[in-house]
């Protein structure tokens, strides 16, 4: 009886000849990190997945077919470090916000388990969101940098390893997808996040604590987020530095966490980029070859490239609107009129240090902080991935920290990353090849989330 059925319902499929795929992306330099630029090719959807890669010449029925020659079909673009719910942050003008600029995942390193879950939901449901993967509150140490006093309440206490278990057994049951560490945690209790986090199968992202050199925490970590702290370990008195701090932090005033943390930030980081050892750095830099780097260039280097000095930049605050875009606009036109010397030493310090790293074939990642200082959704991504050629990278490369990197961290690298068959169907169709110039990530014609067509323009 089965095998009849089977058999009817089969032919009744070859009788009216339903089309093969669901989408048909026709006549397109395909491009990825991994396999360079393919021209003259068609690529085929069904449902969420890429299901085909075939020559322009042959054909195949599709129910929707779009003609991209002379396009450049990338995969979705990944936003590797934003915050969907700081602040006031409109998570879903965001969401909407990142898919006009072509990013389709994102990986939220920071927000309140209550806020942030039902985001979550919402956008997983939604066929017109990016893909979002989160790590809930950051896992902070005894005094806590973001507490809800003068910061916003994204981060938590692990006052002792025990309480460090416990939390990462919480966020594990409640469905997270990382663990973020942060920088006031000892190391007693980094170990023991580590620890926990590998026995629930959780990737770890992290700042260098405070407490560690980032040698010594950095290979313990998947990501590491902004640089931070990396000078400290590069300074040739990184020993004395370290064991001021180490004293600083038993917080003998009682100094609220986000103080304490800016009070070493200021006491030490600009004489720590004074007194880096090129030898002693070079060693740094290369024990961190297995840790991805997340330098968030657009916002370390901030006084290098202000968003506001790009030509694209009155367009970004169309598409922003509102309060937010006014608020920016006039920021924006003060600081250009303005005749102040900014100092750029450690935008420039941040670069430098993105290039050691490339050199050295440390993996780099693609993440810009968003909504944190001037960020617009999507768009700081673009500023991101020209930053990082700015610092040294290949566009190759730049392409392959916002497509390759993130899916390696989250042990995607089958599904997501590349324009190949069998990966998700993420795809974002370019005027410009992006490999000749990384600013061709700009030229937007079509983005493709989840199999559909999200936008379109002409
Ligand atoms: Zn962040």
């Amino acid at each position: 009886m089965r095998f009849i059925a089977l058999l009817t319902s089969t032919m009744l499929l070859a009788a009216c000849e339903p089309p093969e795929y669901d989408l048909a992306i026709k006549n397109v330099t395909v491009v990825d990190a991994v396999s360079g630029a393919r021209s003259n090719q068609t690529v085929l959807t069904r449902a969420d997945t890429i299901a085909a890669i075939i020559p322009s010449g042959e054909s195949a029925r599709a129910l929707q077919v779009v003609d991209g020659t002379g396009g450049y079909l990338i995969p979705g673009l990944w936003d590797f470090h934003v915050h969907l719910t700081y602040d006031d942050a409109d998570a879903d003008e965001m969401a909407r916000l990142f898919l006009d600029y072509g990013v389709t995942s994102v990986r939220d390193t920071g927000g309140r388990l209550d806020l942030i879950q039902p985001v979550v939901e919402r956008l997983e449901d939604s066929d017109e969101a990016p893909r979002v993967f989160f790590a809930g509150p950051l896992q902070d140490g005894r005094d806590v940098v973001y507490d809800g006093e003068s910061r916003p309440e994204i981060g938590i206490s692990n006052p002792d390893p025990g309480a460090a278990v416990a939390n990462v057994g919480l966020l594990a049951a409640a469905g997270v997808d990382f663990i973020k560490v942060y920088e006031l945690v000892s190391p007693e209790v980094f170990g023991a996040l580590i620890a926990a986090a590998r026995a629930n199968n959780l990737p770890i992202a992290g700042h260098v604590p405070l407490s560690m050199l980032a040698s010594e925490a950095g290979p313990q970590l998947g990501s590491m987020e902004h640089l931070r702290n990396v000078e400290l370990d590069c300074a040739a008195n990184y020993q004395e530095l370290l064991d001021a701090r180490l004293t600083a932090l038993t917080n003998p005033d009682g100094l609220p966490g986000g103080d304490l943390r800016s009070s070493l930030h200021t006491a030490q980081r600009m004489p720590a980029v004074q007194a880096v050892d090129a030898d002693r750095c070079s060693e740094v830099v290369a024990s961190l070859r297995g840790t991805i780097q997340v330098p968030t260039l657009r916002l370390n280097a901030l006084s290098v490239q202000p968003p506001y000095g790009r030509p694209d930049w009155p367009d970004a605050l169309t598409r922003l609107g509102g309060e937010q875009a006014e608020a920016y606009r006039t920021l924006g036109e003060s600081r250009l009129a303005s005749t102040d010397e900014t100092d750029t030493t450690f935008g420039h310090w941040s670069l430098h240090l993105t290039g050691l790293m490339q050199g050295a074939g440390v993996p780099i990642g693609a993440g810009t902080d968003t909504p944190i200082g001037l960020a617009i959704p999507g768009y700081s991504l673009h500023n991101e991935l020209s930053m990082l050629v700015r610092a040294g990278l290949d566009p190759v490369d730049a392409l392959r920290a916002a497509t390759v990197r993130p899916a390696e961290f989250f042990g995607l690298s089958g599904e997501m990353g590349q324009v190949a068959t069998g990966m998700r169907a993420d795809l974002v169709l370019l005027g410009g090849n992006p490999l000749e110039d990384i600013d061709n990530t700009r030229s937007i014609r079509m983005v493709i989330s989840k199999g559909h067509i999200v936008r379109q323009w002409d």
